[in-house]
């Protein structure tokens, strides 16, 4: 099991099965509070061969290195992080992917998770992957026609894909809510429960160049349905966009970048994939980083202030 020092105790976690326990008759004074983000998402690459609308990835063309990705890793796995969740464009497109995961896995304690579109994701890519993944996350933006239409590709394909990746590790199914998903929400629960997911991820639709973020009716839709859910999958949303609805969150003083960072395909971290504020990775690594990135922020606020 690995643990994590913080402001509401002290953490522990196991990669394997997924267990927390937080031991917070424990207060550790913040001098020993650990100095990586609880989590941080990589984007591999910034290619992807699907089109959604509401793709906030940037266009242009970017991979990451895999040595560049290990180092960085070691580096956080040493200082308390508990999680890396490989992202895109589509992760699975990267020519190194399998070999990235499995040192992610063999040469860190960290736990190994994944974000795909899930087409790609063929019995033999899910056999090349055991035992080097812990938890995938597959996009599900409507059933059936609404699917296909958003996402330009057969649902078919997509259920396929779900099954693949049933037999590689336990996996949640994530649903960027906008006004034609929301309509869906009872059916992709159903799905959910159907296929075997562990969770089911609400992403509020965000604004991206060409889409508007999710507007008043279909946040008072998505608060009703969230008020009303009996399912039995359970259910989780992003930070962005969560305002209005029941949350429960265990880290309430663990916030910002000792929560969370992300680092995209160009190298660049940042608070959050969305975030515009960003500093490049350079040879020192990802800790420096992320304490210039810190003091951007503290800057920031103290000129506001
Ligand atoms: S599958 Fe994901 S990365 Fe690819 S275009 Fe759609 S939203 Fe963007």
């Amino acid at each position: 099991m690995k643990f994590r020092i913080g402001p509401n105790g002290v953490h522990l976690f196991d990669r394997l099965s997924g267990l927390n326990i937080l031991v917070d008759e424990l207060r550790p004074k913040e001098a020993i509070w650990s100095t990586a983000p609880r989590q941080v998402s990589i984007a591999l690459t910034n290619v992807c061969d699907l089109h959604c609308a509401y793709c906030y990835a940037p266009k242009h063309k970017a991979s990451l290195h895999t040595d560049q990705v290990l180092g960085w890793l070691k580096e956080l796995d040493t200082e308390g992080c508990l999680g890396i969740g490989f992202g895109g464009g589509e992760p699975t497109l990267h020519p190194d992917f399998v070999n990235i995961c499995k040192r992610a896995a063999g040469e860190t304690q960290l736990a190994v998770t994944f974000t795909t579109h899930g087409h790609r994701l063929t019995p033999q890519l899910a056999e090349r992957l055991k035992g080097s993944i812990h938890f995938v996350r597959i996009s599900v933006d409507g059933v059936g026609r609404t699917y296909e239409e958003q996402r330009g590709k057969q649902f078919a394909s997509l259920l396929r894909g779900i099954e693949s990746i049933a037999t590689l590790a336990p996996f949640g199914i994530n649903v960027v809510v906008n006004e034609r998903t929301v309509a869906e929400l009872d059916a992709l629960s159903e799905l959910a429960q159907e296929v075997g997911a562990s969770e089911l991820l609400l992403l509020p639709q965000q604004a991206t160049s060409t889409v508007a973020s999710m507007d008043g009716v279909v946040s008072r839709a998505l608060q009703g349905w969230v008020s009303n859910y009996v399912g039995k999958v359970r259910l989780a949303v992003s930070e962005a966009g969560a305002s209005g609805l029941p949350t429960c969150d265990p880290l309430p003083d663990e916030r910002g970048l000792q929560a969370y960072a992300h680092i995209d395909a160009s190298g660049m971290l940042r608070a959050s994939s969305y975030s515009p504020a960003c500093v490049k990775i350079e040879d020192a690594g990802a800790l420096s980083a992320l304490k210039r990135l810190r003091n951007t922020f503290e800057i920031k606020r103290e000129t506001q202030s």
